[in-house]
């Protein structure tokens, strides 16, 4: 048993979707909520100073129904040792299998990793490649462009993703492979937009929420928690929308600026100062300060468990677009649906970058490349409709969009496997 499982939490998910659609077949739930495989690795690795080191790894695959498994692979250290992080890829491939099938592409949800931590640990970059390419190695038989297809994950780059199908392809009698991974360095056959897609898709989202709830975005008040790749971008492309930004954050605080100021101008003084902190006109206040600022549209865009029952009954905002993922904790939930506050959930706001991985995939399966505006307008169709499907599923069920959202793509899954069937 590994303490605050994070699997419970996504199988609880998976049956509260189940009481929305009215399914109570024991059996379909268990399917629905397990993973199809896990596998867990043992990968040995000659270190710089000549003595073995062994490494545990993993890959879950959740589900499969709707297309090949599709999700990042991560190099971290949780906490709870392996044990939890077994526990945590499973839910993570969960939650991507759900992902998918809100945006409806046509893949199934996977994750993995490997039990290190590049940041903390003294790991050369020569130990990191043998790491990588001994998990690549390992995991190799279940992966494939056909099979599961993994991207960066927290503290893996595009770098570790061309090492992975450089190994995968050598593997394969030389066939180049780049459909096994996505999340590759342009030169490698990646997409282009796909440094903004995480961003620009909730902006997107956004965009929709505007529109059911008849506010502007003229003029509309945008609050950002973090200022890195996916704030900044949902930022950059809401004020493109006619928004402003009037409060950011990142590690090391967060500012107020009344009158607002241009994302552009905020990362220019990041750059130079090392932090949002001190940019000028704005005052700095607390992190409680930030998320209950009155605004139109607040992103919590950095890390999870951020929105907890006391900030939720002082929210003022009217849109909540999750482009973190698990900001908010599940005792704030009710309160801000008895506010009437739009919450766009973190599998739907931040689902722009499995789109633009799975343009990503198509691409390389083609052997033909688009233009950074036919990547962008593709993923904009899917994740608007995923918003405006989500959004039915909750006036139908009269439930928040989070509940909505999970209904939606669980009877997406149940569809597929009720086509299939059975086999053998
Ligand atoms: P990032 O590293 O680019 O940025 C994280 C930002 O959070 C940084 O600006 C950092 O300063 C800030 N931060 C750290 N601690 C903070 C604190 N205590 N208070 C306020 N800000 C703090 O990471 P990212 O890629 O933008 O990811 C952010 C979130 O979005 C994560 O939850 C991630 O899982 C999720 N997400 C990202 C993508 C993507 O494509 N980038 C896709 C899906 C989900």
């Amino acid at each position: 048993m590994v303490k605050n499982d994070p699997f419970v939490n996504a199988t609880k998910q998976v049956n509260d979707a189940c009481d929305i659609l009215g399914i109570k077949d024991k059996e379909l739930r268990e399917y629905l909520a397990m993973p199809n495989k896990v596998l867990r690795v043992k990968i040995p690795v000659k270190m710089d100073n000549g003595k073995i080191r062994i490494f545990t790894g993993f890959r879950s695959q959740h589900n499969n129904d709707r297309g090949p498994y599709k999700g990042g692979i991560r190099y971290f250290n949780p906490e709870g040792g392996v044990e939890y992080m077994e526990r945590e890829v499973m839910a993570l491939s969960s939650w991507m299998t759900w992902k998918c099938a809100i945006v409806d592409i046509p893949l199934g949800g996977g994750k993995g990793g490997i039990y290190v931590n590049p940041k903390t640990e003294k790991i050369s970059d020569g130990e990191l490649e043998r790491l990588t390419r001994g998990f690549a190695y390992k995991i190799s038989e279940i992966i494939g462009p056909g099979k599961d297809i993994p991207a960066p994950d927290v503290y893996t780059t595009g770098r570790e993703m061309t090492q992975i199908m450089d190994t995968f392809s050598k593997l394969n009698g030389n066939v180049y492979s780049p459909g096994v991974i996505t999340g590759k360095p342009i030169s490698m056959g990646g997409s282009l937009a796909r440094n903004v897609a995480t961003g620009l898709g909730a902006a997107y989202t956004v965009r929709e929420a505007a529109k059911v709830l008849k506010l502007s975005l003229k003029g509309a008040k945008v609050v950002l928690q973090g200022f890195g790749n996916a704030s900044t971008f949902a930022g950059e492309y809401l004020e493109k929308m006619g928004a402003k930004v009037i409060g950011v954050s990142d590690s090391k605080g967060s500012i107020s600026i009344p009158k607002g100021a241009k994302v552009s101008a905020i990362l220019a003084h990041k750059e130079k100062k090392g932090s949002v902190v001190g940019f000028p006109g704005s005052t700095k206040i607390s992190t409680e300060a930030l998320l209950t600022t009155k605004c139109d549209i607040l992103v919590p865009g950095a890390l999870e468990n951020q929105i907890d029952a006391k900030i939720a009954k002082n929210l003022k905002c009217k849109i909540i677009a999750e482009a973190a993922n698990g900001p908010t904790l599940p005792e704030a939930d009710p309160i801000i649906y008895q506010k009437k506050i739009l919450v766009i959930p973190d599998i739907l706001a931040n689902s722009g970058g499995v789109c633009i991985s799975y343009l990503e995939w198509v691409q390389n399966n083609m052997g033909y490349y688009w233009t950074f505006d036919e990547v962008a307008n593709k993923m904009e169709k899917n994740i608007t409709k995923g918003f405006k499907d989500a959004y039915e599923m909750s006036k139908k069920h009269k439930v928040d969009m989070r509940k909505a959202a999970m209904a939606l793509a669980v009877s997406r899954v149940v569809e597929a496997f009720n086509q299939k069937g059975i086999w053998p």
